[in-house]
C-alpha cells in the first residue's frame, strides 16, 4: 500500500487505534459524526450497510452521532466489539485539535445500554478459569444489574451444561486456555456465546484475582462471600471484572459483591434437554410453537421475568427448598383478590436492578430517577399486603424489601415531572428547589422580557410594525427586517446578513441584552447538570439496598405470577417426596393444554418409579401422541421442581437429579442432516451418567440408523439402563419398534404401554390415551392417508398391507413381509403383570 501522508487528525486517529484491542471497531467523533477509517470502514460499512467513501486515498465511513443507539443493537448482537472515541474537551476551549480518548469499549457482555438488552433477559458475561484435571472456575456478570455469581465445575461436561444454562453472550478467558482449546479443538459449545475474548493469563492468577477483587470491593478478605476453597471460582471473577471495568471504562460501583452457588444444589439439564423441552426456546426457531416461560409468565416486572427464566432453567434438587416456594405459590393462590392487588403494585415498579447499574456507570438520566422514585414509592403498599401471608418464603422475602423514603423525597423535590432525556439542555430541576438555580432562570425569563420589550421599542423607534428579534445559534439574537421596509432602517443597525426578503442586523444594545439572556440560560443548564450529579450520587449510595429490595420483589413477582398460572390453568400443587416415585393422575401437556383450540387435551396418568415401574415403553402409531406424553412427563417433574402447580388432577412427585431426554435423529427436526452419531454421542452421555435418581426421555431412538440396527441399539440400551444398578433411572421410552415391548417378558421393571385408538369402519380416531399394554397395530396408511396421499396409492398400499398380512408374498413385494409376520406374531403376547393405571392408588 502506498505510504500515506498523515494529518494530526489522522495521527491522533492512529494513536487511539493502537490503544484498543485489534478486533474492536473504532468509532471516532469528529463533529456531529462518528466516523471509521481504514479496515474499520470496510468491515464498518459492511456492518452498518452504510456508503464507504475515500478521502485522499483513505477509505473512510461514518453515521450521525444521534443515531448510533439504533447501530449498535445489530452491530452488538452480531458479536463485534466497539469502541467509542469521543472529544473530551471542549472544542471552543482546545489549543489545536481537539483532544479524543476512548470513553467505553462495548461488547456482547458488557453492553449496558436500555435500548440494546432485552428486559426479560439478563446479559451475562463470563469468565472461565481452568484448573489441574479438567476442573473449571465460573464467574457469571450481569453488569447491568450488578449480579456477580460464581461456581466451581468438575469436568467440560458440567461447564457446557452452566454456559447453555447461562446463555452467555460473551466469555472472557486467559489466552493459555484459548491456546489450548483451539489446538485440541474441544471449545466448548460451538457457537455459544457469540463471542470469546481474551485477557493475558496473569488476570487470571489466583493471587491477582484475590487482590483486585478485594481492592474492588473494599474487604480485607474474600472469605465473607463463602470463596473459601473456590480458588478457580475467584480466579475467573478477577478476569471478568477486570474485562469488565477496563471496557467501561468507568468505576461501576454497584458490582461490590459476589455470591457463591453449587451446581449441585440444583437439578443438571444438559443443553439437548433444555432444548428438547422447550423451557425458553422453541426447537424449530422459525416455528409458531411456544414455550414454557410464554405460558407460565405472568410476571409484572423485568427483574421477574429475568428470574422466573432463571427459575425453570435451574429448578431445584433441595425438598425443603422447593417446598417452601409451593407453600408460597399455594399462599398467594389462595386469596385471588389480594394477589390482584400486589400483582398491580408490582406492575408499577420499574426494571430497579438496570437502573441503578446505569446510574452507577454514569449512564442513567432524570426520568432514570423519576422511575426509581415512582417505583419506590410503591413499595410501601406493597409491603401491607404481603405482611398478612404466612409461607416462610414470603415473609422472608418481604424482610428483605426496604422502605425508602429519603430518596424518594430527595427525586420528589428535586426533579421535575416530565424531565427530558438529556441532562445538558436544563428542565431537569425543579423550581424551588436550589436558590441560585432559580435566580439564573428568573435572569433568563426576564431577559425574554426585556428582548420582548427591546421589540416593541424598535418597532416605535423605526415605524417598522413588522420589525422582529429573533434568535439562531450562528448569529444569537438579531433583527429583522423585511425588503420593503429597509428604508425606514437607522444609521446604528449593523449589518449581520442578507436574505431574498429581508435582511438581519445586530445593535450593541441588543448584543448586551442578549449576553445577559444568553449567559443566565447557560449557567443555568450547567448548574442543572451539577445538582444532577450530586443527586446522582446520592442514589449511588443506596445501590446495596435497592439491588436487595429489587431481588425480594424479583421473588415475589416470579412467585404470584406462578400462583397467577395455577389459578388460570387450573393447576394442582405437586406432592414432593424422595421416595423415588412419579405418579401423575390426569396429567397435561402444559404448552399443548394452554394453547389447543379446537380440541380438548386428554390427560393422562403415569406410574413410574425405582422397582416394578422402572422403564415405560410407549409403542402406538404414528401421531398418536407418544412424544408429547413423554415429554409431558419431564416438563411436569420441572415445573414441579421450579416450585411451580401443576397441570394435573393430583401429583406425587419423587425427586428427580437430573432429566436426560435423547429425540431420535428422524424426529429432531431442528439439526437438519442431523447424524446417528450425535445420537449415540448423546445417548453415551446418558448412560454414563444418570443415576437412581435421574428421569430419561428417549424418543424414538435408534431412527437415525437402519432398522435392525437401531432395533438392536434401543433393546441394548434399555436393556443396560434396566440392569445397571445404581445407573437404573426411571425411564420413558416412545418407540415405534413394537420388538422391544418384549423386554417386558423378561425385564421385571419394565411395563408396556399404547396409546389407544379407535376404528370406526374405515375410520381411526385417536384417543389419546396412554394404556397398559403393547400396540397392535401402527395405522400408517391411516396416517398417510390424512396427509392426503392420493386415493390410488392408498387403496394399493391397503392391498399391499393385507397380502403381507396374509404371508402372500408376491413377486415384486417388499421381503420384509417375512419380519413383519413375526413382529405381528409377538405382538400377541399379552403382559399379564400390567398395573391399573386408571384405578387411582
Ligand atoms: P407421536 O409421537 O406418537 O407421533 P405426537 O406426540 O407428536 O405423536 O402427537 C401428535 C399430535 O397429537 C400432537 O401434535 C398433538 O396435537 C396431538 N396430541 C398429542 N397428545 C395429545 C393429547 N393428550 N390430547 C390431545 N391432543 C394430543
Ligand atoms: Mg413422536
Amino acid at each position: 500500500m502506498a505510504e500515506i501522508k498523515l494529518t494530526p487528525m489522522m495521527r491522533q486517529y492512529k494513536d487511539v487505534k493502537s490503544g484498543v484491542p485489534a478486533d474492536t471497531l473504532l468509532l471516532f467523533r469528529m463533529g456531529d459524526f462518528y466516523e471509521m477509517f481504514f479496515e474499520d470502514a470496510l468491515r464498518g460499512s459492511r456492518l452498518m450497510d452504510i456508503t464507504l467513501t475515500k478521502r485522499q486515498g483513505v477509505p473512510m465511513c461514518g453515521i450521525p452521532h444521534h443515531s448510533l443507539n439504533n447501530y449498535l443493537p445489530k452491530i452488538v448482537e452480531s458479536g463485534v466489539k466497539v469502541a467509542i472515541a469521543n472529544q473530551v474537551e471542549d472544542p471552543k476551549l482546545a489549543k489545536g485539535i481537539v483532544k479524543r480518548e476512548v470513553t467505553r469499549i462495548i461488547t456482547p457482555g458488557t453492553v449496558i445500554d436500555s435500548s440494546i438488552l432485552s428486559p426479560s433477559q439478563s446479559n451475562y458475561l463470563v469468565g472461565i478459569a481452568a484448573g489441574k484435571k479438567d476442573h473449571f472456575g465460573i464467574a457469571c456478570l450481569d453488569i447491568s444489574t450488578g449480579e456477580f455469581q460464581i461456581t466451581e465445575v468438575e469436568n467440560s461436561e458440567e461447564l457446557d451444561n452452566e454456559l447453555s444454562r447461562i446463555s452467555a453472550k460473551e466469555c472472557v478467558i486467559p489466552e493459555a486456555l484459548l491456546k489450548n482449546w483451539d489446538e485440541n479443538k474441544n471449545k466448548p459449545l460451538p457457537g455459544m456465546p457469540i463471542v470469546w475474548s481474551t485477557l493475558e493469563d496473569w488476570n487470571f492468577a489466583y493471587d491477582a484475582a484475590v487482590d483486585y477483587l478485594k481492592e474492588r470491593f473494599g474487604v480485607a478478605s474474600l472469605d465473607g462471600f463463602g470463596c473459601r476453597g473456590l480458588n478457580l471460582a475467584v480466579s475467573a471473577a478477577g478476569g471478568v471484572l477486570y474485562y469488565a471495568t477496563e471496557n467501561l471504562r468507568h468505576k461501576a460501583g454497584h458490582i461490590n459483591s459476589l455470591k457463591t452457588y453449587c451446581t449441585k444444589e440444583y437439578m443438571v439439564l444438559d443443553p439437548a434437554t433444555r432444548r428438547n423441552l422447550e423451557i425458553t426456546e422453541t426447537v424449530r426457531s422459525n416455528s409458531t410453537d411456544t414455550t414454557l416461560i410464554k405460558v407460565l409468565d405472568k410476571t409484572r416486572t423485568p427483574m421477574g421475568g429475568r428470574l422466573l427464566r432463571e427459575w425453570l432453567l435451574r429448578p431445584l434438587y433441595n425438598k425443603e427448598s422447593i417446598i417452601q416456594r409451593l407453600d408460597s405459590v399455594d399462599d398467594f393462590k389462595y386469596e385471588p383478590l389480594t394477589l390482584a392487588e400486589i400483582q398491580e403494585v408490582l406492575g408499577c415498579v420499574r426494571d430497579l436492578e438496570r437502573i441503578i447499574g446505569r446510574l452507577n456507570v454514569g449512564s442513567a438520566n432524570a426520568r432514570d430517577l423519576i422511575a426509581l422514585s415512582n417505583s419506590l414509592e410503591s413499595i410501601p403498599g406493597l409491603k401491607i399486603l404481603l405482611d398478612s401471608y404466612k409461607a416462610v418464603l414470603i415473609s422472608q422475602l418481604n424482610t428483605k424489601i426496604e422502605l425508602f423514603p429519603d430518596l424518594t423525597t430527595l427525586i420528589g423535590t428535586a426533579i421535575s415531572d416530565e424531565p427530558p432525556v438529556t441532562l445538558t439542555d436544563g428542565g431537569i430541576i425543579r423550581d424551588g428547589y436550589n436558590a441560585a438555580l432559580d435566580e439564573l432562570r428568573q435572569a433568563s425569563r426576564e431577559g425574554k422580557k426585556w428582548i420582548a420589550e427591546l421589540q416593541a421599542k424598535e418597532q416605535e423607534r423605526t415605524g417598522i410594525r413588522s420589525l422582529k428579534i429573533r434568535y439562531n445559534k450562528v448569529f444569537g439574537y438579531y433583527i429583522e427586517v423585511t425588503k420593503s421596509n429597509l428604508e425606514q432602517v437607522p444609521e446604528d443597525y449593523i449589518r449581520k446578513q442578507t436574505l431574498v426578503n429581508a435582511e438581519r442586523f445586530i445593535t450593541p444594545e441588543l448584543k448586551e441584552v442578549e449576553s445577559k439572556v444568553l449567559g443566565a440560560d447557560d449557567k443555568a443548564k450547567a448548574l442543572e447538570y451539577e445538582l444532577f450529579q450530586v443527586i446522582r450520587e446520592k442514589c449511588i449510595t443506596f445501590t446495596d439496598k435497592i439491588k436487595d429490595t429489587a431481588a425480594a420483589i424479583a421473588g415475589i413477582d416470579v412467585l404470584t405470577s406462578l400462583a397467577e398460572a395455577a389459578r388460570v390453568y387450573n393447576y394442582v400443587k405437586p406432592h414432593i417426596t424422595d421416595d423415588d416415585v412419579i405418579s401423575i393422575k390426569c396429567g397435561r401437556h402444559p404448552v399443548l393444554d394452554a394453547t389447543m383450540k379446537d380440541e380438548r387435551f386428554v390427560p393422562n396418568d403415569t406410574l413410574i418409579d425405582s422397582d416394578d415401574n422402572k422403564i415405560m415403553i410407549i409403542t402406538g402409531p404414528n401421531m398418536a401422541g407418544k412424544s408429547t406424553f413423554i415429554r409431558q412427563v419431564a416438563l411436569l417433574v420441572l415445573m414441579a421442581q421450579t416450585g411451580s402447580f401443576i397441570p394435573a388432577e393430583e401429583a406425587k412427585i419423587g425427586i428427580v437429579d437430573r432429566i436426560f431426554t435423547r429425540v431420535g435423529a428422524a424426529d429432531d427436526l431442528a439439526r437438519g442432516q442431523s447424524t446417528f452419531m450425535v445420537e449415540m454421542v448423546e445417548t453415551a452421555n446418558i448412560l454414563s451418567h444418570a443415576t437412581d435418581k435421574s428421569l430419561v426421555i428417549l424418543d424414538e431412538i435408534g431412527r437415525g440408523t437402519s432398522t435392525f440396527d437401531g432395533l438392536s441399539i434401543a433393546w441394548a440400551v434399555a436393556e443396560y439402563i434396566h440392569n445397571t444398578p445404581n445407573s437404573c433411572a426411571k425411564t420413558l421410552f416412545a418407540t415405534h419398534y413394537h420388538e422391544l415391548t418384549e423386554l417386558a417378558l423378561t425385564c421385571k421393571g419394565v411395563k408396556n404401554y399404547n396409546v389407544a385408538v379407535r376404528e370406526y369402519g374405515d375410520k381411526v380416531v385417536f384417543l389419546r390415551q396412554i394404556i397398559p399394554g403393547a400396540a397392535d397395530k401402527s395405522y400408517g396408511i391411516y396416517v398417510a392417508k390424512l396427509a392426503g396421499l392420493p386415493d390410488r396409492v392408498i387403496g394399493r398400499a391397503k392391498e399391499i398391507l393385507d397380502n403381507l398380512e396374509n404371508n402372500a408374498v408376491s413377486e415384486g413385494q417388499p421381503k420384509l413381509a417375512e419380519h413383519h409376520r413375526r413382529v405381528r406374531k409377538k405382538k400377541q403376547i399379552k403382559d399379564p403383570k400390567q398395573p391399573d393405571l386408571f384405578s387411582w392408588q
